[in-house]
């Protein structure tokens, strides 16, 4: 018998998604010794008691007797008409429902969509911090991540001019984020044209990942990208997981907006490779119609009193109290990214702190530089416990921070 082990990708040493990496195993692995943690580190909000609004569960419940079958790979014709409706609503140029692209959630259709961009060596512009998705799916298809600047100290704002140096003859993509993950920034409309004229004058692809478009908290707004690229070809993502509590139905969809001429042949490419993968999951189809045609859901929960309003405010409360951490309020998303001043605590660094603060205080969260960033003083929390235990975490990261003082 061969000694020889089952070999893998190379490109995969590259590759890091430390939301679900090694500190989420350990974690996993204290609870199987019967201890308890409150984590953090997943956007998951029915794992926070959310449920998905009662008109999505009547809808699968509804349709699933006619969900046996396969059905056309860019999804059911009534559900990418419900969801070109929308983006016609708020702007978007040439957009019908042959436009439209439904996946097994957004994550496939972020791998799916660099696949049929990329050939090897192709760059793509990421914001940094990222959804570190977009840098692996980039990576695992042969494209080269070149990461723009959004510094805390910009407010996580991305800086056009940067973007447009960082463009070279391989550049195919400029990606944003917006509401993002994890900084929470919301890019003003004045940033967004910008960056459309940038890709404007260099004729590149805006992939737009949209999935947070109706979380916004005080006088934030939410600005779609696609609307202000008019004839420039964009893909713009969103889903059913976040605004409408759904993770677990996977379902998302991307809008391929702008003139059809420029994409057409982008279009074949997105549309053989859904029909490889046949179709995505119908039942949550029929849900995602319902969340588009149904009543607003999360607009009680992001303003004053809502829930994830109430569990914002106690992050931020916690952050103005502390002597070491700092915060860019989020104005979007479901998640804080606090920095800690670290002067003075030996040997710090971002990773050893989350696994102090696991080992220790049995709190899980996410090193910052699992984003791809280059500092390492901050952390990712989600904003989806109630605020009470939010105020107990940050407790229990002062805990841990007064130790580090004393190491
Ligand atoms: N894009 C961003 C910015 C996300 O934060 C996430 C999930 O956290 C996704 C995409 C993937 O979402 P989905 O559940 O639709 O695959």
């Amino acid at each position: 018998m061969s000694s020889r082990t089952v070999p893998t990708r190379q490109r995969l040493s590259q590759v890091r998604y430390e939301i679900r990496g090694e500190l989420a195993r350990r974690a996993r692995d204290l609870e199987a010794t019967g201890r308890t943690l409150i984590k953090l580190n997943i956007g998951n909000p029915g794992a926070f008691g959310f449920r998905a609004p009662e008109h999505l569960q009547a809808a699968i419940a509804e349709h699933i007797a006619e969900s046996d079958p396969y059905c056309h790979q860019q999804g059911l014709p009534q559900v990418r008409e419900a969801i070109a409706a929308q983006q016609v609503q708020r702007g978007a140029r040439s957009v019908t429902a042959a436009h439209v692209f439904l996946g097994n959630g957004v994550s496939e259709l972020i791998d799916l969509s660099l696949r049929a961009l990329l050939n090897p060596g192709d760059e793509v512009l990421l914001p940094s911090p990222d959804y570190p998705l977009w840098s692996a799916a980039t990576i695992l298809n042969d494209g080269v991540p070149v990461y723009y600047d959004c510094r805390p100290e910009h407010g996580f704002q991305p800086d056009p001019e940067q973007i447009e140096a960082l463009i070279s003859p391989r550049t195919r993509a400029i990606v944003l984020i917006n509401p993002n993950n994890p900084s929470g920034a919301v890019y003003s409309r004045a940033t967004l044209e910008a960056i459309v004229r940038v890709a404007e004058r260099h004729r590149i692809l805006l992939m737009s990942d949209e999935i947070y478009d109706a979380i916004t908290y005080d006088d934030a707004v939410y600005v779609p990208l696609a609307p202000l690229a008019g004839d420039l070809p964009c893909l713009t993502f969103s889903g059913l997981s976040k605004v409408h509590r759904a993770c677990g139905y996977r379902v998302g969809w991307a809008v391929l907006s702008g003139d059809p001429i420029r994409s057409g042949d982008y279009h074949h490419a997105l549309d053989l490779l859904g029909a490889l993968r046949l179709c995505a999951n119908v039942p949550g189809q029929w849900a995602a119609l319902a969340a588009l045609t149904g009543p607003d859901t999360i607009g009680a929960l992001t303003a004053p009193g809502g829930r994830l309003f109430e569990a914002r405010r106690a992050v931020i409360e916690a952050c103005n109290a502390s002597g070491r951490l700092s915060l860019h309020a989020p104005m979007g998303a479901l998640y804080a990214f606090p920095g800690i001043d670290t002067t003075g605590l030996q040997d710090f660094d971002d990773h050893r702190f989350a696994l102090d603060l696991l080992d220790n205080e049995g709190v899980l969260v996410v090193p910052g530089s699992s984003f791809n960033v280059g500092y390492r003083n901050h952390f990712r929390v989600t904003l989806l416990p109630q605020p009470d235990e939010i105020r107990d975490v940050f407790g229990r990261i002062e805990h841990a921070l007064a130790r580090w003082e004393t190491r």
